[in-house]
Order: structure tokens, then sequence, then C-alpha cells
């Protein structure tokens, strides 16, 4: 039960999928796993029905993964993710690989899913320009940790971790008078398997100071955002 309520869609749509199946058997390949009752030709008709949610039609149903564009094939993985109305989508870099408005297109099916069916998604993105356009809450990570949980709005206008400033920051504005990168973050990421002491940030914080060093700093919530910083203000 628990699996049927969590479903995944991986970054690389083609490598998602098996290339010795049609996209009929791949939508409804979850049915056959947690519906066994159904019939080959009642999963047929579900698969025709979910593939029609993400746009595509009747058509589609006997090609193989290798006939299908990038976003096609990316939509025939997240009909199959959604053929079991799942409580939870985690889609993992879902859009990387797509360009321009193929992903545009899939953000706005992801969106328009999320409305119609309510499911939670988790999307992880090093992206901030897509986090901004599907979230609702962003979650900041480094290191493997969280440092910042905040309304997206929230978030993107009042970053408060210094980490979050630095990567916001870094976002190109297309405007010469206002080129933006004021904050830039200096080195590189230590290992996550041998994390620096006290905040794990410290080495590459512009703000660091002896307490940084020395003690690691607690989430603490500060308005709507919950922020792991020793200096961070509401
Ligand atoms: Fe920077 Fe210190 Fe905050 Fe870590 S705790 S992010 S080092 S100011």
């Amino acid at each position: 039960m628990t699996r049927r309520g969590m479903q995944l869609v991986f970054q690389d749509p083609a490598g998602s999928l098996n290339p010795q199946m049609r996209v009929a058997d791949l939508v409804g390949e979850p049915l056959r796993i947690h519906e066994r009752r159904l019939t080959r030709e009642e999963r047929r008709a579900r698969a025709a029905d979910v593939l029609e949610r993400t746009g595509m039609g009747q058509e589609f149903l006997d090609r193989y993964p290798h006939e299908l564009s990038g976003g096609q094939a990316q939509r025939v993985a997240i009909a199959r993710a959604l053929i079991l109305k799942p409580a939870v989508l985690v889609c993992d870099e879902a859009v990387a690989a797509l360009d321009g408005t193929v992903r545009e297109d899939t953000l706005a099916l992801l969106r328009e899913q999320q409305q119609e069916t309510h499911v939670a998604i988790i999307f992880i993105t090093h992206d901030l320009a897509v986090a901004r356009s599907i979230s609702h809450r962003v979650l900041v990570m480094y290191l493997g940790e969280p440092v910042e949980l905040a309304p997206t709005a929230e978030l993107y206008a009042r970053p408060k971790h210094p980490y979050t400033q630095a990567l916001l920051s870094a976002i190109p504005v297309p405007d010469p008078e206002n080129p933006g990168g004021t904050k830039t973050i200096s080195g590189e990421a230590p290992s996550a398997l041998s994390p620096p002491a006290g905040c794990s940030f410290h080495p590459r914080c512009p703000q660091a100071e002896d307490l940084c060093r020395r003690e690691r700093p607690r989430a603490r919530n500060l308005g709507r955002a919950t922020v792991s910083c020793h200096l961070a203000e509401e």
C-alpha cells in the first residue's frame, strides 16, 4: 500500500522506460503489479485514460520508447507514475534533460496534475527557476542537509541563510544595469562523507565567525522560514 502511494519520475525519460515494451504496457505495468485482477484490456484502457490526461492520444499506445521524443517519453513516465493515483510523486530532476518549451510544457503538466489530483510533489532540482515555478515550499540543502525551508515567495524575496542568499544571487539577470551576482561563494564543496566541524557551510561562508566553526547550528523558526544558521535573523 505504501509503495503504490509513492511513485517516481526520473531525470532521463528514455533511460527510465524499458525499450522492449510498448507505451500501453509501460504505463499499465504498475497495475499489473498492484491491481492483479485487471485484464490486459482493462489495463490498456486505464493507460489510455491517464495518457490522455498527460496530453497524449491513443495513437501512442502501441509505440516503443525509441519512437517518442524526449518530451513524449517523459509524459509517458509521468503517466506511468500517476496511474496508481499516488499520494506522493517524487520527481528527480524530471525536466533537467528536456529543453526550452518541452521543459515548460512538462512543468505545466505537473502543475495541472497537482491541482487536479492533489498529489504532493517532491521536486528535486538544482535549477532555482524551475524550483520557483513548480513549488509551494522550497527546501534548500547543502552537503545533504537542510539549511532553509520556506514558502516559495518568502524564500525568493527574503532568503535568510547565507547559502540560499548566494544561490539566489547567482541567478543571471538579463539587465546590464543590475547584473546580479553580488554574493559569491568561494572554494569547493567539501566531501559529504567528512563534513567540516560546526556549521558545514563555514569554510565557504562570508559571514562565518568562531561560533560557526565550533557549533553546529540548529534549525530555528524565523517567521515563516526554518533556518539552520547561528546568525540568520527574521
Ligand atoms: Fe555562515 Fe555561520 Fe550561518 Fe553557517 S552558521 S551559514 S557559517 S553564518
